[in-house]
């Protein structure tokens, strides 16, 4: 495991666009690339390096000791963080749904390979029930985590705040001006904003809701006003948050074993498998040139497929 690394966040990591060969894009005529985002750290991977990138900087410049961050029990951004903190020397505290998982915090951690990441790079945790999760942004419930653990600074849930949308913004390279689409997963949509603002004319992103409901559109808004070169997809959410069928998993093996790469089955599974059936469809004009973003979340495969194992189904490959 990694341990500490303070000049990891100053680092510009630029990554490959490796490109795809598949009989169907070869019959369409279309050309895809992905962005290895995933490559950047198993952990602190894509977007979520992206995005915490100028909070860290910014925590530090305020002299703080410690960040505070929410999230549920799988939440890449709470492996993130916890790992991302340890490597630049801040203390990480983690917001967990689900007040279940503290009563035996040995046990959940036994069971959840995201928490148990988190907690050997030393998060400290505080699991609260579900209708408490939905105030933890208010002013009472900070303060009294102010007064639990001391100061903190804090990042929302997911991450997503103007900070991180500037550390979007640094996805794309003068060379990706060659792409006419650039595609991404959206969980809170800050990684779109950061890549909607940063596109060349004529380039469009298109967005992936990993999620269901019609809410994304106007968090994406707030940070790119003056844009409207974007859209979104909402077909592929596979009915809702984290949830997937037996499809997905078969498109996820099968894309891995074609192609090598490996796809998340909460968020970069679903982009891929939107994409490829938006060509099927004839979406996209014949010499498209297509960038998908490979924003990370593989540390996620291990608690889906702890799940599928349960329930005696076919398992994501893993290396
Ligand atoms: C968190 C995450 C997303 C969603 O990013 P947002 O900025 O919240 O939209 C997409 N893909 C992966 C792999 C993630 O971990």
């Amino acid at each position: 495991m990694s341990t500490t690394n303070p000049t990891f966040f100053d680092t510009n990591f630029v990554s490959e666009n490796q490109q795809i060969l598949l009989p169907i894009l070869e019959e369409k005529k279309v050309a895809l690339f992905i962005k290895r985002e995933d490559l950047i750290h198993p952990i602190v991977s894509g977007n979520k390096f992206r995005k915490l990138k100028y909070n860290l900087q910014e925590a530090k410049k305020l002299k703080k000791k410690a960040v505070l961050t929410f999230g549920g029990a799988y939440s890449n951004h709470i492996a993130a963080t916890a790992v991302a903190g340890k490597l630049v020397g801040l203390k990480t505290f983690g917001i967990i749904r689900g007040d279940e998982l503290g009563k035996n915090l040995p046990q959940t951690i036994a069971e959840n390979a995201t928490l148990k990441v988190a907690q050997d790079h030393g998060m400290k945790f505080h699991f609260i029930s579900r209708e408490l999760y939905r105030q933890k942004s208010s002013f009472g419930f900070i303060e009294k985590m102010k007064n639990k653990w001391g100061d903190f600074y804090l990042i929302p849930e997911g991450g997503t705040n103007c900070l991180a949308v500037d550390g979007c913004q640094e996805i794309l390279t003068p060379q990706d001006a060659a792409f006419d689409y650039v595609c991404a997963s959206v969980g809170t949509g800050g990684t779109l904003a950061g890549l909607i603002k940063s596109l060349k004319k004529k380039q469009k992103v298109i967005g992936f809701p990993a999620l269901k409901g019609n809410f994304l559109s106007e968090e994406i808004k707030k940070y790119t006003i003056k844009n409207n070169n974007w859209s979104l997809k909402k077909d592929y959410h596979f009915g809702g948050y984290a949830k997937y069928n037996k499809e997905l998993i078969i498109f996820i093996n099968k894309f891995k074993a074609d192609t090598g790469i490996q796809l998340d089955p909460v968020y970069t599974g679903k982009m891929i498998f939107g994409i490829l059936d938006l060509i099927e469809k004839d979406t996209f004009k014949e010499g498209a040139k297509i960038l998908a973003i490979h924003t990370g979340g593989l540390q996620g495969i291990a608690g889906i497929n702890n799940l599928l194992k349960q329930k005696e189904e076919p398992l994501i490959n893993v290396l």
